[in-house]
């Protein structure tokens, strides 16, 4: 009833900024790119980090419920990598030919993610570009990834600028010592809670923290209270609606706690959501009307200046 109340006060506020996560809300989770990263942060886990086989999914999954990020929850419980180098094992060439340049092998598809699984989307570049509101993506994703899908989907130049994981998380931090690295057994720690002992907390700011969303829309210079959130996490919807935003959760047609509204897809967004496009068309006509008045008040003082020039000259 909390979400409620504020929903309808918000509702008569103006919207001038749509923010727009990436992963499975600006493309569908059907297209399979998110089980394949997830599969290759559980490799780079086991091959990079040295997390036994049998538990990588388990802890995958563990960590990204607690942190928001698998990546954010690695760092929290002590493992020690360069943020470059995860992301770019994440989705670049699958095999280490330091001879052949990364164009070429990703040509011959020889790489870890699929991108071609992500199919471009018309109707979806229509919609946002017929709404002449500022647009931004917001994603826990690295510059390189979000690029490619925007560029896959064709709605690259749709957006104002790409809030990503450098955004938030500009350098990483130098390596610890390989003899004082001590791995928080995080696993161990939920199934038996230790009293007086808390969870580590992460290096890495990303969505669902309140601090993450509050530096991603410093960063954009974006006020919070005139911004809609599209987004298919109900959990980052729910930090959204506590920093005042308003809400739509992608992916489904259920409202959850924080959900203003609910999509199963951005194609429907016109549908449930007209009063974006009146809004924007009053928006249009104010601008319009502010114009000719500017005009109107530049014609009248070229007249002003035009008929003192006369009267000097006849003098
Ligand atoms: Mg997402």
């Amino acid at each position: 009833m909390e979400y409620e109340g504020k929903y309808r006060k918000d509702q008569r506020l103006k919207c001038d900024c749509l923010v727009f996560d990436l992963d499975d809300t600006l493309y569908p989770v059907t297209s399979g790119i998110g089980a394949d990263v997830m599969k290759n942060i559980q490799d780079y886990m086991v091959q990079k980090l040295g997390v036994e086989e049998s538990i990588s999914l388990e802890l995958c999954i563990l960590l990204y419920k607690q942190y928001g990020t698998t990546m954010a929850g690695l760092r929290a419980i002590g493992y020690q990598f360069d943020y470059d180098d995860y992301h770019r094992y994440l989705i670049l060439p699958k095999f280490d030919f330091c001879c052949l340049p990364a164009l070429f092998m990703e040509a011959l598809f020889i790489r870890r993610l699929a991108y071609e699984k992500i199919k471009p989307d018309p109707v979806l570049r229509n919609i946002l570009l017929s709404l002449p509101i500022r647009k931004v993506v917001f994603t826990n994703g690295d510059k390189i990834h979000a690029s490619r899908a925007l560029k896959r989907l064709g709605i690259e130049d749709c957006f104002e600028r790409v809030v990503c994981f450098e955004t938030l998380n500009p350098t990483s931090p130098p390596p610890v010592p390989t003899d004082e690295l001590k791995i928080f057994d995080i696993m161990k720690h939920l199934a038996h809670p230790e009293p007086g002992v808390d969870l580590p907390k992460s290096s890495i700011l990303c969505k669902p923290s309140i601090d993450a969303m509050l530096h991603a829309l410093k960063a954009a210079s974006i006020n919070p209270q005139t911004t809609i959130l599209f987004d298919d996490s109900f959990r980052n919807i729910q930090a959204a609606k506590e920093i005042g935003m308003r809400t739509v959760l992608v992916g489904t047609s259920e409202r959850t706690r924080g959900a203003d509204y609910a999509l199963e897809s951005l194609h429907n967004m016109k549908e449930a959501l007209p009063e974006l496009w009146v809004e924007a068309e009053k928006d249009e006509d104010v601008r319009k009307s502010s114009k000719v008045g500017i005009e109107t008040s530049d014609s009248i003082a070229l007249l002003f200046f035009y008929v003192l020039s006369s009267s000097r000259a006849t003098n």
